[in-house]
């Protein structure tokens, strides 16, 4: 069974006994790749925004010591450089950076001067494109394209959650369906879970890293602080060494499935969806008609006290039938936002 790639380290690198303390016990775990964060992009001013170049040299030395690849975020040109020239190469884009096309083509610009110049190769880069802050999958793709058009071969999607403006129980709601078009478009781009910034909260990691590697993920990127309740920056998120070590002991990964024993599930499943969506289409005809009687009697489409009865039923039947009521309300509110349309 292949082993996940397995990236980690504190948000931030603070000093640098930090960086080679953690360093050194995360290489004995079998970690791939140290990431610490050495320019932080907060969302207030006047938080702790990283130690800057210094923290560069402590990364080189982690690297050197360890023989693990450091990583570390980069949102500008000067940082990509900056980075290269103190040999760390393996590099990530932050969601506020692939949000914004003008960085990401910057980056991408540097990279591809940086390659041509001989200062790095391409098979010493490794770049790490976070997914989005908002759910819009077009963005994720296009930073991917951006930094591959740039030259580089060696690329990873890291999921670390969006933010959709609906409450939800993390830090960042998964959206699952955004990383699985990913995948479907580039299958062939590795895809990483970032159950820290995803959940912000140190006691959620472990069950989602599990979750991730059922579903296939390529690999994790966590943060692991030795003190993590004195980090500098997200103190509630980051585990200890001692477990980052439970985790990866509970972790089992999945093959490549050969999956031919499945084909009668697969065929009653395939089966159930014509029922389903025979039956949706049907729900959308008596949608139109409806429609058409709103519009004859001057009645507004959107009829939110209706509406709220509908669900309400729906999600105590949903309790009654062991369902999760997060889930039921989602696909209930996706039909009812298609029955509004039908019914325009
Ligand atoms: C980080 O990895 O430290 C970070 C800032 O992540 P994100 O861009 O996912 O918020
Ligand atoms: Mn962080």
């Amino acid at each position: 069974m292949t082993k996940p790639f397995i990236i980690a380290g504190p948000c931030a690198a603070e000093t640098r006994d930090q960086v080679l303390l953690t360093a050194r016990l995360l290489a004995r775990l079998g970690v791939s790749v140290f990431r610490a964060g050495v320019w932080k992009p907060r969302t207030e001013p006047g938080a702790f925004e990283g130690v800057g170049n210094n923290a560069l040299d402590w990364l080189r030395e982690a690297q050197q010591e360890t023989g693990m690849s450091a990583a570390t975020e980069v949102a500008t040109p000067e940082h990509v450089r900056a980075a290269l020239l103190h040999n760390i190469t393996t590099l990530w884009m932050g969601a506020r950076t692939t949000t914004n096309p003008f960085l990401v083509q910057q980056i991408a610009d540097t990279l591809q001067a940086e390659i041509a110049a001989g200062h790095v190769t391409t098979s010493q880069l490794l770049i790490l494109i976070k997914n989005p802050v908002s759910p819009d999958l077009r963005l994720w793709k296009g930073a991917i394209e951006r930094i591959r058009r740039a030259g580089v071969t060696r690329i990873m999607a890291v999921h670390r959650g969006f933010q959709t403006g609906q409450p939800t129980s993390y830090r960042n709601a998964p959206v699952w369906s955004v990383p699985f078009a990913l995948k479907l478009q580039f299958p062939d781009i590795p895809l990483i879970l970032d159950p820290s910034h995803l959940t912000g909260k140190a006691s959620l990691v472990p069950d989602l890293s599990a979750q991730a590697m059922s579903l296939g993920y390529t690999g994790l990127m966590i943060e692991v602080h030795p003190d993590p309740a004195h980090a500098m920056s997200d103190n509630q998120q980051q585990l200890s060494p001692d477990e980052l070590t439970a985790l990866l002991a509970g972790l089992t990964t999945r093959q490549e499935s050969t999956d031919s024993g499945l084909s009668g599930l697969r065929q009653q499943l395939d089966e159930t969806d014509d029922t389903l969506f025979f039956l949706l289409l049907r729900r959308m005809q008596i949608s139109r008609q409806i429609g058409v009687f709103k519009r004859e009697h001057n009645l507004p489409v959107l009829q939110e006290k209706r509406y709220a009865e509908v669900l309400s039923r729906r999600l105590a039947w949903a309790r009654e039938n062991n369902l999760d009521e997060d889930a039921v309300r989602r696909i209930m509110d996706a039909i009812h936002e298609e029955s509004c349309r039908w019914q325009l």
